[in-house]
């Protein structure tokens, strides 16, 4: 569902992203791991089209994101994204926060909005919870928000930035969860993260991004039990 062909990514004279290749299946959980800086999150946002390439070509579903007969924006509407920081409307209540996107793209009646918003909830844990503003939640809860925010878009790929980085560590393990759990349901999601327990339990395939290469790519096994390069060695050593 997702092909990407020696895409790079420079910012002025910073070569970020050096040419990565990568095939993601559908139904495939893919986990990113790798230092601070080596590019994780400017991949990720290239995938969407929040920033765009300076080389290479990114194809998502048959679509190519280069091409000039591509909607970039229907494109999006199927890619789900959550972030660190939430990015949800925290003056509007939860449900208006799942239903705005669905309405005012005009894809949903406002009833047929809530309603799947109503079952995301459920989903996610926070069925009572629709009608409180967003701002008076917790931070696992807000994620859970932004995820189920995400699904009500029926989305065919959903791409996590770090999204228990900037939780309380007794929220996490409920978001993770959650994200377990959309996993289970067959959803494509790439994930960057530092939760190795996630990684090996629910990923199919681990990424490790180092400098802007995947220096080394396989199944958790081979990645966390016997990685080949110094590099994954040394990261792994300090966080495992
Ligand atoms: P972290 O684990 O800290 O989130 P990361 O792997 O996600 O790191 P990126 O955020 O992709 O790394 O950043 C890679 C490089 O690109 C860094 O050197 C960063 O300074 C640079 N960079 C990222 N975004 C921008 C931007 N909007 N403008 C200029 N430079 C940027
Ligand atoms: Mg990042």
């Amino acid at each position: 569902i997702i092909k990407v062909r020696d895409l790079q990514k420079s910012y002025g004279d910073n070569h970020v992203i050096k040419g990565v290749d990568l095939d993601v299946k559908r139904n495939q959980v893919m986990v990113i791991i790798g230092p601070s800086g080596s590019g994780k999150s400017t991949f990720l946002r290239m995938l969407n089209h929040l920033e765009e390439p300076t080389g290479g070509n990114i194809n998502i579903d048959g679509h190519d994101l280069n091409s000039k007969e591509t909607d970039i924006n229907k494109v999006r509407e199927k890619i789900g994204m959550v972030f660190q920081h939430f990015n949800l409307f925290n003056n509007l209540n939860v449900i208006d926060n799942l239903t705005l996107a669905p309405r005012e793209l005009g894809l949903m009646s406002q009833e047929e909005a809530e309603k799947k918003a109503r079952q995301y909830l459920k989903r996610v844990g926070l069925s009572d919870k629709a009608e409180v503003k967003v701002d008076s939640l917790s931070g696992g809860q807000k994620q859970r928000v932004a995820i189920a925010r995400s699904l009500v878009m029926n989305p065919d790929v959903m791409l996590f930035d770090e999204p228990t980085s900037a939780l309380d560590p007794e929220m996490v393990g409920d978001v993770l969860g959650v994200m377990k759990d959309v996993a289970k349901e067959g959803m494509t999601m790439l994930v960057v993260t530092h939760e190795m327990g996630f990684a090996k339990e629910v990923a199919d395939h681990v990424l490790f991004f180092d400098q802007g290469h995947i220096i080394e790519q396989g199944t958790p096994e081979q990645i966390f039990d016997h990685p080949q390069h110094k590099r994954t060695q040394d990261f792994l050593s300090k966080v495992l």
